[in-house]
């Protein structure tokens, strides 16, 4: 029974939210009624008339009435309170253990996917990600390492983060190290107090056109430069990351959110310059937790939490150039993404050999190659309005979820 326990809790569980309507779109008749949902895991999905799978369901092509099954849906009235509560929180409580954990958000432009992870902290109405750092900072109250001289300057005027202040992941190791050795040097009664002490480190990067871009990265101030892209790279023990990506020590929500703020700014800078919108791009704020016993960082485990591009197709027709390019990239990467968590579904499974898991095929998946390698727990928040005049990027959203079985 224990391992089926284990077995039901490793499983990638996939949730959907379904965000309600907007003043303007309440008032359009056609969007009624497109999404159903029979019960807390099933939704159906009923064509509109003017739907291409309406269309083509009349000639007789596929059926205009799909349903869908998720581990649990989440109606238009869920508050982030309680949607955190039913998704994430366990994720962040086997974190806080030493579990890696990775979350994404798919859905078209315009689902809730931003909302859902970021949310509006300021309104009291956070998303995923303010809440995760809450329990996070909750646990670790107390027994932080105090050490300032990590902390980068997070005043509101500066949106230059200084190199100096900003360490790398490499070095934050080794600062640790020797930040450490100082303290117990001039203070001995460390080692007799609490166990543990807690270090947090966040870094935020996107990853657009299948380029990764550091997010604490102001943009170049001349146009003719171009922005910065990193390598992803793997240590050692094959664990991929990002070269020269900067790793911020925090210590507590707000600085969090500040560096969310900056990060924002400096992609929809980077995408207004390049007359692009930040929904082009999937964005990565990642926060490691160090666990430090006093003479060493015992444990260093890593939560992400992944805003995926737009997933709509685009219309080949009307796309050329870099448009096409880009297009080409977002798909791809969404395709790579769904064969990985597919595989990674079997993959759990231990009557299934353990199948090939493409993650090398796209940036996205090699960055959390560890997670599909089953080093860590993910899960899948698929965002969906319910909209008429995108339904059939919709529907196909939910086909897509590889995971969410039609029935
Ligand atoms: P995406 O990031 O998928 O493009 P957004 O998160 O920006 O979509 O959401 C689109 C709009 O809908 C925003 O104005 C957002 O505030 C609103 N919204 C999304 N989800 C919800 C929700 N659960 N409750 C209320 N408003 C929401
Ligand atoms: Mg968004």
């Amino acid at each position: 029974a224990e391992q089926a326990d284990n077995a039901e809790q490793r499983q990638l569980r996939v949730y959907l939210r379904v965000r309600p309507f907007s003043k303007g779109e309440l008032a359009n008749d056609e969007n009624q009624g497109c999404i159903v949902l029979e019960n807390a895991e099933v939704a159906v999905l009923r064509a509109p008339k003017e739907s291409s799978s309406m269309k083509s369901s009349e000639k007789g092509v596929g059926q205009s009435i799909h349903k869908f099954s998720f581990s649990q849906i989440f109606g238009p009235d869920t508050t982030q309170t309680d949607f955190f509560k039913g998704t994430v929180r366990e994720l962040v409580y086997n974190y806080l253990d030493g579990g890696n954990a990775l979350v994404f958000t798919y859905g078209v432009t315009n689902a809730g996917k931003t909302h859902t992870i970021q949310g509006k902290s300021s309104e009291n109405d956070g998303g995923i990600l303010p809440r995760s750092l809450d329990v996070i900072f909750n646990h670790v109250k107390g027994r932080q390492y105090q050490h300032m001289d990590f902390k980068p300057h997070l005043s509101s005027d500066v949106q230059y983060l200084d190199s100096n202040q900003v360490k790398q992941e490499k070095s934050a190791k080794a600062a640790v190290f020797a930040m450490l050795k100082e303290v117990m040097e001039a203070d001995s009664s460390l080692s007799g107090g609490e166990p543990f002490q807690f270090a947090v480190w966040v870094s935020f990067c996107e990853i657009y056109n299948e380029y990764v871009y550091d997010l604490m990265e102001p943009l170049p101030t001349s146009r003719n430069h171009k922005r910065n892209a990193l390598r992803v790279c793997e240590d050692h023990s094959g664990n991929s990351y990002v070269r020269d990506l900067k790793w911020i020590n925090i210590f507590n929500t707000e600085e969090a959110c500040k560096i969310l703020k900056i990060g924002n700014k400096n992609r929809s800078a980077a995408c207004t310059r390049m007359n692009q919108t930040s929904s082009r791009s999937h964005g990565i704020f990642s926060v490691k937790l160090l666990r430090i016993d006093g003479k060493q960082v015992q444990k260093i485990s890593e939560l992400s939490l992944c805003d995926l591009a737009g997933s709509e197709r685009c219309n080949k027709t009307k796309t050329f150039g870099e448009r096409l390019k880009e297009a080409g990239n977002i798909n791809n990467s969404l395709l790579i993404l769904g064969k990985c968590i597919a595989a990674l579904r079997q993959n759990q499974n231990p009557k299934v050999k353990n199948n090939y898991v493409p993650f090398r095929e796209s940036k996205l998946t090699r960055l959390f190659q560890s997670i599909f390698c089953g080093k860590g727990r993910a899960c899948m928040i698929v965002n969906i309005n319910q909209c008429a005049s995108t339904f059939d990027e919709t529907l196909h959203v939910m086909k897509f979820s590889a995971v969410a079985k039609q029935v």
